[in-house]
């Protein structure tokens, strides 16, 4: 069995994550500063002797002696991200060289938690990891457009030159239980709203499109990548392209709310459109997500039922 470290490991994502890993029987360490994690998301493993938290900033070095790294810690939500975007570039930049040093000293295999954002608002659709993207270097989604960006070169250059074991998963928009109830991202935005019969804010005309993965179908992603011996980088995403108002009018019906949708100002930069083309994650890793959307939604919808009921 591995020591595995997962950074942002008290996250949506790697909270899931950790559950998993620990289940395989492996040793978790999981580190987070809590900026948008919650202790919450991974209480039920608190007690377990294979599952370590600890409190720490990845700007910040950390020594350890691990096999493995998942690095996610990095806010996602364009909101929390937007708060203090001198901070995310930060995590980002500085979260990755010391994991990337980390990595290298104790010869682990490291996973970057890469991001469709490095594509920006797409030219080609659907997107294909040989597309090198349209991002606006000094626009308010940089830091984090920018900052993911970054982050590949640099697990690039540690791989050419340090031949540090890198992976890189470009990760697209993934929901389920454990979204920050104040995540501020469409999918918790819209079930909190529709379970409150409050207006459902689509922003611009809601025509954007998004691809919409389950939370449980990207873990498996994420270990069939780092036990793979392909370094990416590679799309994880499910295809399945929707509009934001096709996504609004789902989660009404699903959570058989009153609520009407009323439209906002489109934020600056968001990209037009959005879907992974998954042919190389099929080919290298033997992958494709299999669960359908309205299932993922109905799950989402009963554990925010329960959370604000709580
Ligand atoms: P999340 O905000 O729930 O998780 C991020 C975690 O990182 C949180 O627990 C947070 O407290 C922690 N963190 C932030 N800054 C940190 C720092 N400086 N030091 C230590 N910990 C820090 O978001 P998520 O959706 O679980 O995303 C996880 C990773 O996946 C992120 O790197 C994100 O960029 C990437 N990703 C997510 C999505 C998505 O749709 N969820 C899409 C693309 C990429
Ligand atoms: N969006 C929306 N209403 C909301 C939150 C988001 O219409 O309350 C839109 C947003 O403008 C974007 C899409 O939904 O076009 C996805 O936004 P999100 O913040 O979830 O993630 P992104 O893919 O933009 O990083």
């Amino acid at each position: 069995m591995k020591r595995i470290l997962i950074t942002g490991g008290a996250g949506f994502i790697g909270s899931h994550l950790a559950e998993k890993l620990l289940n395989e029987g492996n040793d978790i360490i999981c580190l987070d500063n809590f900026f948008t994690g919650n202790k919450d998301n991974i209480r039920h493993l608190i007690g377990n002797n294979k599952f370590e938290l600890v409190r720490h900033d990845v700007i910040k070095e950390y020594l350890v002696e691990v096999d493995e790294i998942y690095n996610l810690a990095c806010p996602a939500s364009p909101i929390h991200y937007q708060y203090n975007p001198i901070k995310t570039m930060k995590t980002s930049v500085m979260g990755i060289i010391n994991m990337l040093g980390l990595a290298k000293r104790c010869r682990a295999k490291i996973l970057q938690a890469s991001t469709s954002e490095v594509y920006g608002d797409p030219k080609i659709h659907p997107q294909i990891e040989s597309y090198w993207g349209n991002v606006n270097p000094i626009g308010i989604r940089s830091c984090y457009d920018e900052g993911k960006r970054c982050a590949e070169s640099l697990m690039m250059d540690y791989y050419r030159i340090n031949k540090v074991d890198i992976r890189i998963g470009r990760i697209f928009n993934t929901y389920g239980p454990r979204m920050a109830i104040n995540d501020g991202r469409v999918v918790s935005n819209f079930i909190l709203q529709a379970l409150k019969n409050e207006p459902i804010t689509v922003y611009g005309n809601g025509k954007q499109t998004r691809a919409f993965c389950y939370v449980d179908d990207m873990i498996e992603a994420l270990i069939k990548l780092m036990n793979s011996d392909f370094i990416g980088p590679v799309n994880l995403g499910n295809p399945n392209e929707k509009t934001i108002l096709e996504i609004a009018e789902l989660i009404v019906k699903l959570s058989n709310s009153k609520s009407e949708i009323v439209y906002k100002e489109l934020p600056q930069d968001d990209p037009l459109q959005r879907n992974p083309d998954i042919t190389l994650a099929k080919e290298k890793l033997g992958w494709q997500p299999h669960t359908d959307i309205e299932y993922g939604l109905k799950k989402t919808i009963e554990y925010f039922e329960k959370k604000i009921n709580e």
